[in-house]
């Protein structure tokens, strides 16, 4: 049976690109009726944090991979292994398949003459024994070459004496990220690794190790990288790239499964926005493109939107629910219009891209001051724009009934009384009444803010 494992390192935020990992792993564990294990690769003590291991588990939840679906297993915890990881140290070196070595960064450097070359196999033969300070080193062939089959980029080799012995276990006798992570993939059983681009130059050596174990090699795919707009690789000091950071920005979970998912993939046919479970059964790891992918905010930002479209009404209200409260809104509690907010809500669902884009839409309704934006005002509110306003005041004042269509009527009829177009024309009236110069269509808002805060609005603009 099929086992995969994501293997993050709890060292920072939940990253979208380890979040694309995971989805990958357990698209391939979905499909093939094979099991996804999550294993949090936590032997840096320096490095790891407890609320960076319960954002993993977060992220896994929020994006539909669920610790109690049976396909999911773990998570594990590579700290809880360590023995393991020494005695397969201590199995390579009685072996022989590893010796120790004393040989500093320094005296290598002074041997080889370059700052870049790798160990030059020094203590090959010298016999030492283990002792505090000396690294346990693995020594691989001199000849041939490793292959590894790897589902998306064929099956590169790589020739065996380009490959340094390296170091297994430090000077310290810890073992290092590439026993470890080899050991632990063999005691969970684990069939296909799937993971970054960045690890490949690792593979060959793991491979190495795998065998060296007594153990048959998984098959290997490694994903391409995720690159920004400037083609850089995405990292976080230059882009966002926390998936927590997307969530609480009102990205909808299901938008970032399905952007998640097409990095690197597509389903065919042109099709890009599926359900979660259509793109499960239609994914093939052999399908990844090896090139790198491009994280385009633009376009995450539109299937956020298309995603909020396809939500009913109520489910919308529901999930702008956060945005409408403290911290995030900027009116007080009881200023907050439940029944007004709903008569616009299915107005604001097919305008905002991002949930949190919901208070500039509709906080006319809670907050009398008009916005303060000085830039959209003086736009609007050009020469002519007072006796405009003024005249529609009026005309407002006895307008029956109090509706969109014949608050349109009246803007469009005043407008041209002032030799303007209704887009000229509802411009100052859109800036006096909801302090904004663009939002929600402006007659239908009016309608629900009704006739006496408009007219004091229209009043506060003109005093
Ligand atoms: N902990 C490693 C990482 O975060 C895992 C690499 C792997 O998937 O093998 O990159």
């Amino acid at each position: 049976a099929v086992r995969v494992r994501f293997a993050p390192s709890p060292t920072g935020m939940f990253h979208v690109g380890g979040a694309r990992s995971a989805l990958f792993n357990w698209a391939v564990a979905k499909q093939t009726g094979g099991t996804f294990v999550l294993r949090i690769e936590d032997t840096d003590a320096s490095r790891n944090k407890p609320e960076w291991v319960d954002g993993i588990l977060a992220a896994h939840a929020a994006l539909g991979m669920h610790a109690d679906d049976p396909t999911f297993e773990g998570p594990y915890f590579q700290s809880q292994n360590v023995s393991k990881h020494h005695e397969a140290a201590a199995r390579l070196r009685d072996a022989g398949r590893a010796y120790y070595c004393d040989c500093t960064r320094d005296d290598v450097q002074a041997r080889t003459g370059n700052q870049h070359s790798g160990y030059d196999g020094h203590c090959r033969d010298r016999g030492l024994t283990e002792a505090p300070g000396r690294a346990l080193r693995f020594r691989t062939p001199d000849e041939g070459e490793t292959a590894v089959v790897d589902l998306i980029r064929g099956n590169p080799t790589f020739p065996n004496a380009a490959m340094e012995d390296f170091v297994v276990a430090r000077g310290d006798g810890s073992p290092v990220f590439l026993l470890a992570n080899v050991v632990d993939d063999l005691d969970e059983g684990i069939t296909h690794v799937i993971r970054g681009e960045e690890h490949l130059p690792n593979t060959p050596k793991q491979q190495l190790l795998w065998e060296a174990l007594g153990a048959t090699p998984p098959v290997w795919a490694h994903l391409p990288v995720i690159v920004n707009e400037k083609r850089q690789k995405l990292s976080k000091r230059r882009d966002k790239v926390a998936l927590e950071d997307y969530l609480a920005e009102g990205y909808l979970p299901e938008a970032m499964v399905n952007y998640l998912m097409l990095l690197g993939w597509a389903p065919g046919n042109d099709e890009e926005i599926l359900p979660f479970d259509e793109m499960i059964s239609r994914f093939r790891i052999e399908d990844v493109n090896s090139a790198s992918a491009f994280f385009d905010l633009k376009k995450l930002a539109a299937f956020n939107g298309e995603y909020i479209r396809a939500l009913s009404t109520e489910a919308f209200v529901a999930a702008v629910g956060p945005w409408l409260q403290a911290p995030h809104a900027p009116w007080a509690a009881e200023q907050f219009d439940a029944e007004a907010f709903a008569a616009v809500a299915p107005l604001a669902q097919s305008r905002v891209a991002l949930l949190s884009d919901i208070t500039a839409n509709v906080d006319f309704l809670f907050l009398d001051a008009s916005v303060d934006d000085e830039q959209s005002w003086n736009k609007a509110m050009k020469a002519g724009a007072p006796e405009l306003l003024t005249d529609v005041r009026a005309a407002f004042a006895t307008l029956e009934p109090w509706t969109a269509e014949p608050l349109k009527e009246t803007v469009l009829t005043v407008g041209e009384q002032h030799g303007l177009k209704l887009g000229k024309a509802q411009a100052p009236v859109r800036v006096a009444v909801t302090g904004r110069t663009v939002g929600l269509p402006l007659f239908e808002a009016l309608e629900v803010l009704g006739r006496e805060r408009t007219l004091g609005r229209i009043d506060a603009a003109l005093a």
